[in-house]
């Protein structure tokens, strides 16, 4: 069924085009008519399913021309980095309409998003405890709302935001559409729905895979001084397009960094510490493919979506179960599959198997070819521990790398730099290293062209 026959005015077909979109997804085959009827929905849809666009196109059908009373579209996002790509998406799908758009977020000054409220926008995009500062100072009131949007409702719930988007919900007007998305709906998750909704359309799209479905999981031991070591090595010998490293501590993460650098290896930090305009260079620069090691910690790292991230290394063995599923989230997104690897420590036996339990299923313990598990560790001053005592923050983390730097690697590492968003990207990819089965088809999106984000 092509866009044309979904009900859409031709201002938001001609942004559909010039998106370069050529078939609805599935969800928006569903989504689309459904919320231009004015009922609740909810949908059960992972990122990747084009679930934006299916709740942003109808919404701006909807909403006709500017009106400068108040917001009557109200988007929640569980983080700073989706409510700015959803804003981003409305502002390009009604780039050919007068509608207003506001991105409300933590992490940067109140006065240009006051303005933009104060000034009157359509639509709102915002995350939980920013929009609660603005509702508290009145510079917002939501009487005029006519749509809500909770999104990734799971992920909200995951961070603790449940309390504050019910307070939100309170505050709306009763009648009103909402919009519930969520890749799961487990009970807890039903209970928000029933206090946000009424009598509301049900879409599922696709079963959500579990985590052994769509990753492939690998655990190298290793003595606690040669973890750095092995990181390294472990780069060198993986194919890999990006790759997330994930740390316990923001210093842990700082060092690993620097250290990577000295390596000749273009690496970006996200932790919270860093201010919003490092962030985002942070996230813009690994989407793009500046940086091909983004070295995160895990609550910075919640919630992210970036698609084509081929491998998740965890240097730290992560502190829960719960946060292993989290960080190798980061990968095999959408239809796509890919990498997890956890370096351990032999103390840390234990932790291993409480994650096997949680994701039932065993994890390959793999060995390293080549690799010198019986070298002396580097002395401490050169080692990343998580929490050196010496440690200085430095001031180069995030900057770009060299002009140049990108191009050292060997191999066939995202085509020269480019996008690493699409399908293609990750085929090259000869998996994991060391022994252990051979990888399944990854970094293919299945059956799904559309499956073509530019950048992200
Ligand atoms: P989302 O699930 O909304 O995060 O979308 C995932 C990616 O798919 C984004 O990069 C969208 O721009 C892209 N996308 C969404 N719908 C389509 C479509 N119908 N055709 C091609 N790409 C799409």
């Amino acid at each position: 069924m092509p866009f044309t026959k979904l009900g859409l005015y031709s201002s938001i077909l001609r942004a559909v085009a010039t998106k370069g979109y050529g078939e609805p997804t599935p969800i928006q085959q569903q989504a689309i008519p459904a919320i231009l009827t004015g009922r609740d929905l909810i949908a059960s849809a992972q990122t990747g399913t084009g679930k934006t666009a299916a709740f942003a196109l109808p919404i701006l059908n909807r909403l006709g021309p500017h009106q400068a009373r108040g917001p009557r579209v109200l988007v929640l996002e569980p983080t700073r980095e989706l409510a700015a790509q959803v804003d981003e998406a409305f502002r390009e799908f009604g780039q050919f309409s007068d509608i207003h758009t506001a991105l409300i977020h933590g992490g940067v000054g109140f006065g240009k998003q006051r303005n933009a409220l104060l000034k009157g926008s359509d639509v709102v995009v915002a995350t939980v405890g920013r929009l609660m500062d603005f509702l508290h100072e009145r510079t917002l009131n939501l009487e005029h709302l006519q749509v809500l949007v909770l999104d990734e409702v799971d992920r909200m719930l995951d961070m603790g935001f449940i309390n504050d988007v019910k307070k939100i919900v309170s505050l709306c007007p009763k009648k009103r559409q909402t919009l519930f998305f969520s890749a799961t709906v487990p009970p807890e998750i039903e209970a928000v729905a029933r206090f946000a909704l009424t009598n509301p359309n049900r879409i599922a799209i696709g079963r959500a895979r579990t985590v052994s479905e769509s990753v492939t999981h690998a655990i190298y031991t290793v003595n606690q001084g040669l973890k750095f070591n092995l990181l390294v090595a472990l780069l060198k010998k993986t194919d890999f397009h990006s790759v997330i490293v994930f740390t316990r501590t923001k210093h842990g993460a700082d060092k690993i960094a620097r250290q990577l650098k000295d390596e000749h290896h273009s690496v970006t930090v996200l932790h919270g510490n860093r201010s919003q305009g490092q962030r985002k260079d942070s996230l813009a620069g690994f989407k793009e493919g500046r940086y091909e090691v983004l070295v995160a910690t895990d609550i910075a790292a919640r919630g992210l979506d970036i698609a084509g991230v081929s491998h998740v290394i965890n240097y730290d063995i992560p502190m829960t179960p719960d946060d292993y599923v989290h960080r190798i989230g980061r990968t095999g997104r959408a239809a796509a599959t890919g990498d997890a690897f956890t370096i351990a420590t032999p103390q840390e036996a234990n932790d291993v198997k409480a994650i096997e339990r949680f994701i039932k299923a065993s994890i390959p313990q793999l060995k390293l070819e080549g690799f010198d598990y019986k070298a002396l560790p580097p002395p401490a001053a050169h080692r990343p521990t998580a929490l050196a005592p010496d440690y200085k923050p430095s001031r180069t983390h995030g900057q770009r790398p060299a002009h140049g730097q990108n191009q050292n690697r060997s191999g066939p590492r995202g085509g020269g730099g480019g996008g690493h968003g699409n399908g293609g990207g990750g085929g090259n990819r000869s998996g994991r290293p060391g022994s252990g089965p051979a990888p399944h088809a990854k970094g293919k999106p299945a059956g799904g062209q559309w499956r073509n984000r530019s950048g992200r």
